[in-house]
């Protein structure tokens, strides 16, 4: 029974995979709130079926970290004063959805909107103290310097 299980689940992973959230959406699969948090609708599973999938996700968002080259216990990922999202989004847009300092784009790396002047030393959640940098050149600006990419870039 339990092997059989396995098997209907990794098909419906197999297809889930292939599906744009809409399409998940319309058949009740997950639920999007309004606050834009995705949800899998796990009310019809059995307890066993849910372990499962959660086994599951568990080791998928580990092979993802991975494959970004995040540590799953990168505290510096969790955002005590996060920038409101509007200014995010505005700031993404300006540089172009890119890193200032490589020049990758959203679609290959996870971008940070990062703090010119750290949070940490005063710095504000302005627009003009905030840059578009990926997780790889953030990491390696670290909070001792308080480099702004964005005036010397000429890519
Ligand atoms: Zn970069």
């Amino acid at each position: 029974m339990a092997a059989k299980d396995e098997a209907l689940l990794l098909q419906y992973e197999e297809r889930i995979g292939r599906y744009p959230m809409r399409v998940l959406k319309q058949h009740g699969i997950i639920t999007k709130d309004r606050n834009g948090l995705v949800s899998l609708n796990v009310e019809k599973m059995t307890y066993e079926q849910r372990a499962q999938l959660r086994a599951e996700c568990e080791r998928r968002i580990g092979e993802f970290l991975a494959q970004r080259g995040l540590n799953t216990w990168d505290y510096s990922l969790i955002e005590t004063d996060p920038v409101p999202n509007t200014i995010r989004y505005e700031v993404l847009k300006r540089d172009g959805s890119r890193c200032l300092l490589c020049g990758v784009s959203a679609k290959d790396a996870v971008l940070h909107v990062d703090h010119v002047v750290p949070r940490s030393k005063g710095g504000s959640n302005d627009m003009d103290n905030l840059q578009t940098l990926c997780w790889q050149c953030n990491n390696g600006k670290s909070n001792r310097d308080d480099a702004s990419f964005r005036e010397s870039g000429d890519s």
